[in-house]
């Protein structure tokens, strides 16, 4: 008989705990896991699929101005019902989340619906029953939560991205602090769906990090749909009112709104899980120091996913599980790969992205082409709406191989998907060029785009 009474034990049932939980009992490993919350993690609970669901509820609001160009007459004006969305989203997110802890149980590993702390290198504690459990391996894939900031007087009056979702009335004036991923795409969907939306950000522009071109074209994209964007201004108290708060802000001016979304990065969840007292190494944050094979300095506690605080994504926790439960348990000895990984913002317009920005290759690379457009998509030409399809192509001069590729516009996302499977077997734009073209596509540009539009030397610098 095995000296521990599971060989591994999950903190967390996430994307990145839920898959290596799942693997590892395929591998006939005795698994065991535990989540304080609901099951399912915060990308299908108050992340990624409700949000991507609010998006689509969204984007309605322009179909139905597009649609009588189209021909359509709208027998009455539309009206948006926020609890009935509210109402499907929980459906459809509990529906997921029983799949998820069937998967589990049909995978043979034993749930626990409660909070897990450890009591060292292969001891849990679950702290419901109590009960202490041996494990030759923990993982602790806890995720992150948001972080509050900045912490000024009444900050307790304003709401996170776990609240959001299920507001019990739709705010008709929201702030939003933070100029990330969460910040634009909540300013997006609620300036649709009806709301008047401030979006307070620190930077002079949002999504820092990303290409400056697609910055800038958000930027306009969100002026377009109304988002009032105050550039470099943070509230600096928030106080209740007779109907909802007021915020001073950084300028002096003042606002009032009825929701107050913070959306300022989020911090991994390791407070008060006992990883101080097993000896696990953590950085300033918080975040728990793993090697490339996501195993701590304590040999039998590993982490995965964003209770790491590398590339906080979902996929890259589902990969990072799924490699660490094929060693521990499959023989198999794979680093996670994370280069070229895409990405998208889900605004509308969207955002798709994969490989280097511009400044990225400007930095690493002697000569950069750049191919570059701007469109109205077919669609626009009938409805007359403004928007617009950004492209960007950043290629080696010197090897012809394409670093980097960035869109903005309907269907970016998809693109990223389909284009980082060509990067990362090193696409040239000679074989961009190559390929046909698929027509009428706004796709089509990424093969078409012969003129270059600019090309920057080291020399020139
Ligand atoms: P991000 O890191 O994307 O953005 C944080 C924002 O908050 C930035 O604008 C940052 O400003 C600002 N900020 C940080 N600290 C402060 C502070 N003390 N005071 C004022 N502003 C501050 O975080 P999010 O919360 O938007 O998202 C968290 C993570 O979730 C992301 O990193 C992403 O990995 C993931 N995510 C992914 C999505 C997707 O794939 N579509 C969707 C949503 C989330 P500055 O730029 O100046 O630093």
């Amino acid at each position: 008989m095995s000296e521990f009474e599971t060989d591994l034990f999950v903190i967390g049932a996430g994307s990145g705990g839920v898959r290596a939980a799942r693997i590892s009992a395929g591998h006939g490993a005795k698994v065991m896991i535990a989540e304080e919350f609901r099951i399912g993690g915060t990308c299908v609970i108050r992340g990624c699929v409700p949000k991507k669901l609010y998006v689509y509820a969204s984007r309605f609001a322009d179909d139905f101005v597009d649609a009588q160009a189209f021909g359509w007459r709208l027998a009455h004006k539309p009206e948006f019902d926020w609890p009935k969305l509210v109402a499907a989203k929980e459906g459809e997110i509990s529906r997921l989340s029983r799949i998820y802890e069937a998967n589990l149980l049909k995978a043979g590993v034993d749930v626990f619906q409660e909070r897990a702390e450890i009591l060292g290198p292969h001891k849990v504690r679950l702290m419901q029953s109590g009960r202490v459990v041996s494990a030759r391996h923990i993982l602790v894939a806890t995720g992150a939560a948001p972080q509050m900031l900045p912490a000024i007087p009444g900050v307790e009056h304003a709401i996170s991205s776990n609240e959001i979702f299920d507001l019990p009335e739709f705010p008709k004036r929201l702030a939003v602090v933070g100029g990330g991923y969460i910040a634009v795409e909540f300013a997006s969907i609620f300036a649709r769906l009806g709301a008047h939306v401030t979006l307070l950000f620190r930077a002079d522009n949002v999504l820092r990090g990303f290409d400056e071109t697609l910055r800038r074209g958000l930027r306009d994209a969100l002026a377009e749909a109304e988002v009032d964007q105050r550039f470099g201004v943070l509230p600096t108290s928030i106080m209740k009112a007779e109907h909802g708060f007021e915020l001073t802000l950084s300028d002096h001016s003042s606002l009032h709104v009825d929701q107050i979304l913070i959306a300022t990065g989020r911090a991994p969840h390791t407070r008060g899980l006992g990883l101080e007292k097993a000896g696990v190494e953590m950085d300033g944050i918080g975040a728990i120091k793993v090697d490339a094979r996501n195993t701590s300095n304590v040999p039998s506690i590993h982490a995965v996913g964003d209770v790491t605080n590398r590339v906080n994504l979902t996929p890259v926790a589902i990969r990072e599980g799924h490699l660490l439960a094929d060693r521990l348990f499959g023989g198999a000895d794979r680093e996670v790969d994370y280069d070229l990984i895409p990405t998208a913002v889900f605004t509308t317009p969207e955002i798709g992205t994969v490989g280097m920005t511009e400044a990225e290759a400007r930095q690493t690379h002697d000569c950069v082409d750049i191919y570059q457009t701007c469109f109205r998509p077919m669609k626009a030409t009938l409805s007359g709406g403004g928007e617009k399809v950004i492209i960007k192509i950043v290629v080696c001069g010197d090897s012809d191989k394409v670093l980097g590729v960035h869109i903005l516009g309907e269907g970016a996302g998809e693109m990223a998907q389909l284009l980082a499977i060509s990067l990362r077997m090193g696409a040239t734009k000679s074989d961009f060029d190559a390929t046909m073209a698929l027509h009428p596509s706004a796709a089509e540009e990424l093969v078409t785009l012969r003129t270059r539009t600019a090309r920057h030397t080291r020399d020139e610098e």
